[in-house]
């Protein structure tokens, strides 16, 4: 049985596409909670994980300059608003579901362990024979089942749509038995665009910000980035525009405005090839979207800018993320995480007790990794210090 919808969720249901993500289709909470008048039912996801420790956490996380290098470069928080600013842009001039859209580019990286990437593949390495540690896996398991701020159930008990757009790859971990029943919902099955929207705006955001951190942190060459053909084009469409007040400028505003050119040029692209794919496709429904085969799905960019992209990301992966400096912060951080896993999993009652006792249920490493993964990058750093008798 579908849930009852409020008032203002049928208002606004009125003003959405027919396919996009309806508030009549949320599919209601795995525990039974009354609908508010005030907000709508993913305004009210939204909410939730804005005030989840694990959000405030993404304050001292980074992606690829470990959170204690400089003060200036992207956190995962800034990350995540910056996808949720694109995300609600897109979806709102396609007359999709913004607060839908907003709830999962919040939520989006929550479940990243300290330092990044490198930081997974540790964390991944050493849980092999436990079923392993990803990301997407964790954020579905911290809003399930580890948040704890409601007396009646554990997690956040998001809306089973929300839970069904969070789940990226339909994969979770083996044990976490409350998600069985939205993965079995979304297997086989494509993402309602909204999520699909929320995934490009993601890639989207970090490839064209890392240029920008790229270049603050002096790792790029302003040389390099200049030669590249996308940036060569926008400079280009930039002297035609602004004339010298733009040749004359310095550098770090030139990099800035280059950036937001291509975002912007990007950014537009996705909305008319989404546009113009959706009125091919002919889908008239959600469920008609979540039927799509991945060949006739509508969220893409066009091919020409999707050749541009991958010049761009080719760019970054020779120059910034083997940078040898960013290679050390890697290896570093790989380091301090093997050191906490080491010390907790010999020594589980040095976690806090609320961690302790979970080790009955879940098993030792899922709740060391639990704990780890959770850290932010300044608390990582200085608790293995400290356990080594460094810090
Ligand atoms: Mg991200």
């Amino acid at each position: 049985m579908l849930p009852s919808i409020t008032e203002l969720e049928r208002k606004e249901d009125a003003l959405l596409a027919p396919y996009a993500v309806k508030h009549s289709l949320s599919g209601g909470r795995i525990f039974t909670e009354s609908s508010q008048e005030q907000r709508t039912c993913f305004q009210r996801d939204r909410d939730r994980i804005i005030h989840s420790k694990a959000f405030r956490r993404l304050g001292y996380k980074t992606q690829v300059f470990v959170n204690s290098e400089g003060d200036m470069f992207r956190t995962r928080l800034t990350h995540s608003m910056e996808v949720a600013q694109l995300s609600r842009s897109v979806t709102g001039y396609l007359d999709l579901n913004s607060d839908y859209a907003e709830a999962l580019a919040l939520a989006h990286d929550m479940g990243h362990s300290p330092f990044g990437h490198a930081g997974q593949e540790a964390l991944n390495t050493l849980m092999k024979d436990h079923g392993g540690f990803e990301h997407n896996c964790q954020t579905l398991r911290i809003v399930s089942a580890l948040e704890s701020r409601y007396l009646e159930w554990n997690g956040l008990n998001l809306t089973r749509l929300t839970l069904i757009g969070m789940l990226k790859h339909a994969r979770i971990y083996e044990g976490d038995v409350q998600l069985h029943e939205i993965l079995e919902q979304r297997k086989g099955k494509s993402q309602p665009l909204e999520a699909a929207i929320v995934d490009t705006c993601d890639r989207l955001a970090y490839l064209h910000h890392d240029f920008e951190d790229g270049l603050d942190s002096g790792f790029l060459e302003p040389s390099d980035v200049l030669a590249l053909a996308p940036f060569e084009m926008a400079r280009i469409a930039l002297e035609k525009q602004h004339g010298q007040s733009f040749t004359g400028a310095r550098f770090a505003l030139k990099a800035r405005i280059l950036v937001r050119f291509l975002l912007n040029d990007c950014i537009t692209d996705l909305i008319e090839t989404i546009k113009g794919n959706i009125a091919t496709s002919r889908v008239e429904t959600m469920s008609d979207v979540l039927s799509l085969s991945h060949d006739a799905y509508p969220v893409a960019n066009s091919p020409a800018m999707k050749e541009r992209l991958t010049v761009m990301q080719k760019f970054l992966h020779a120059k910034l993320y083997r940078h040898p400096n960013v290679l050390r912060m890697s290896r570093r951080g790989e380091r301090i995480i093997e050191n906490l896993f080491f010390e907790y999993n010999s020594r589980p009652d040095m976690m806090p007790e609320h961690y302790l006792t979970r080790t009955k249920v879940d098993g030792t490493a899922r709740v060391v990794s639990d704990y780890i993964s959770g850290m932010t990058d300044r608390f990582a750093e200085k608790d293995s210090a400290y356990l080594s008798g460094i810090g």
